[in-house]
């Protein structure tokens, strides 16, 4: 007669929080009862058994109720255990339920056999033991669950990998930090996982976690990147509660100060309590390892790149030097030349009034021209970073003085020139030379720009701790569009005319007010006049080769 039953008492599932499902699949009722009898007996695990007393029942079970272990006779009325076992692969897909295979004395070489198909051992059914039996079954399911450990493990180290490969296949820091907080969140399928760049002067954690940022907002000087619920609770002005939170600190190598982290990967958990595992805390380090790495290759691509646009910027900057110079040559050498030619023919037959004519177009365009190879190596030192930048105590008013009875020479009588100084200027320290190239390019502009004179006006004024000087005229003024790239090299407003210049004053003029920490602004209206506003602190620490 074919049965199924249960076993006598079972206890109640939810008193057997461990409970394996073992299957026993024997013809002879009593040895099913002796079996079930040991099993139960044990001490260490609670067993929930099911009986089939031929091969046809026990395939039916398993396809319906997945066991997790099988005793199976080897010699059943309907089929063999070998039989059984090709069966039980085929009509389960595949699975692999662990078997213990219990045969006669003599069977033993079957049983060897079965084992090679895949049997995880088998017992001589002869005054088998109650211990023997236990120990077996025991031993079974601790493979088992060794198997099913080392499965996850190779399943997470799975997802790890394709998570870091993910991480790993930009070179964009941003993306990459969204990529990680989004991967991490799914794999640990937590509310929130962060990565919180620390504060360089933050040098603990607890200072840190006390430190004020906004979420996801790069403006901060802390970095913060999340994924995961919008209302998750967690707020870095807390303390961190080590429950809620798991944090592992992202710390580049290259860096000199080790203990000092790049920031820390943080997966929090606020809706629920969450015991984090061990191997949880491995996935945040191995992927903060990660982070590191590609953090630092992010910072190096950002610095090669850097160094790759400074060099395009000085090669188009030689570019334009070359063309600037074959442009703005050629016209006052043809006219030096063609006045050094009338000299040398005919100066004999030329009065002095005409020979002095042509002697200062030789002086005027020569020194334009020297003017522009100045300027041109000075821009060029200020693109290398080599200007020499030295600051002494001076004296502002008399600075200007010499500087404008200099400036004199290329005054007309159209030019109404007015200076006035107010507050206090004492305490002013700045860099002569370069401080000239300021002044003497602003007042050439303004005079050059001009050309109907009027009214230039230079104001000074000290503070306490900066001096602010403007100049005003009444000149072509600059059209609006022209305005924002005037302080780039060789940018010219549309109505110079034939005005003659190279666009290099503003630019040199800018770069030696942020030597000296200080800011320049234009204000311009065309054919009303322009007005340029310089503050220079009175004390600029920094000292730059
Ligand atoms: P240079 O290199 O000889 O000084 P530049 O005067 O043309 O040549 P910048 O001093 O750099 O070069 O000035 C750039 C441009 O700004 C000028 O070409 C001119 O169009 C405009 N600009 C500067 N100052 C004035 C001003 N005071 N009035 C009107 N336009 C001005
Ligand atoms: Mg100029």
């Amino acid at each position: 007669m074919t049965m199924l039953r249960k076993s006598i008492r079972p206890l109640p599932h939810f008193l057997m929080p461990n409970a394996w499902k073992l299957l026993i699949i024997d013809d002879c009722a009593t040895d099913r009862k002796i079996y079930r009898r040991f099993l139960l007996k044990d001490p260490h695990h609670y067993y929930q058994i099911l009986e089939a007393d031929s091969a046809e029942v026990g395939l039916g079970l398993c396809q319906h109720t997945p066991c997790d272990l099988i005793l199976l006779d080897f010699c059943l009325p309907d089929m063999s255990g070998i039989e059984f076992l090709d069966e039980l692969r085929q009509k389960t897909f595949g699975s692999s339920v662990p078997v213990i295979m219990l045969t006669g004395r003599g069977d033993e070489e079957i049983a060897v056999q079965a084992m090679k198909r895949g049997v995880q051992d088998y017992l001589v059914k002869q005054h088998l033991k109650a211990d023997v039996l236990q120990l077996a079954v025991r031993n079974v399911i601790k493979q088992l669950c060794l198997q099913t450990q080392l499965q996850k493990t190779q399943e997470r180290q799975r997802l790890i990998a394709t998570m870091l490969l993910r991480i790993r296949q930009s070179l964009d820091l941003e993306e990459i930090l969204y990529t990680a907080v989004r991967e991490v969140q799914q794999l640990l399928k937590c509310d929130r996982v962060m990565v919180c760049q620390s504060h360089p002067k933050i040098d603990d954690q607890q200072t840190w976690q006390n430190h004020t940022t906004d979420q996801n907002n790069s403006n901060n000087s802390l970095l913060c990147y999340w994924a995961g619920s919008d209302d998750c609770n967690f707020n870095l002005l807390e303390p961190l509660d080590s429950k809620a939170n798991l944090v592992v600190p992202i710390t580049l190598s290259h860096k000199e100060v080790v203990s000092q982290p790049w920031g820390f990967l943080i997966a929090h958990q606020c809706t629920g309590k969450r015991e984090w595992q061990s191997d949880e805390l491995e996935i945040l380090y191995e992927v903060s390892v990660q982070l590191a790495i590609a953090i630092q290759q992010a910072e190096l691509l950002a610095q090669t790149k850097a160094a790759l646009e400074k060099e395009k910027q000085l090669n188009a900057f030689k570019s334009q030097i070359v063309a600037t110079i074959s442009h703005e040559y050629r016209t006052p050498l043809a006219s030096i030349l063609a006045a050094a030619s009338t000299l040398k023919q005919h100066g004999d037959h030329l009065d002095e009034f005409k020979k002095q004519k042509f002697l200062h177009i030789i002086e005027q365009k020569s020194r334009h021209m020297s003017k522009l190879i100045d300027d041109m190596l000075v821009m060029n030192q200020f693109e290398l970073n080599k200007t020499k930048f030295k600051t002494i105590p001076l004296d502002l008013e008399q600075f200007f003085s010499v500087l404008i009875s200099e400036q004199q020479q290329f005054f007309s009588d159209r030019h109404e020139f007015i200076f006035n100084s107010s507050g206090n200027h004492k305490g002013f320290w700045g860099d002569q030379g370069l401080l000239r190239l300021i002044f003497s390019n602003l007042m050439t502009n303004a005079i050059k720009y001009s050309p109907q004179g009027g009214k230039i006006e230079l104001h000074l004024t000290g503070q306490e701790s900066e001096v602010i000087f403007s100049i005003q005229d009444q000149g072509i003024g600059i059209p609006i569009e022209d305005q924002t790239n005037l302080f780039q090299p060789f940018c010219r407003g549309s109505n110079v005319d034939t005005i003659p210049g190279t666009g290099l004053g503003l630019a040199i003029t800018k770069a030696c007010v942020e030597l000296h920490g200080g800011s320049i602004t234009l204000e311009s209206q065309p054919d009303q006049g322009t007005k340029v506003t310089i503050c220079l602190p009175k004390q600029h620490i920094q000292e730059s080769s």
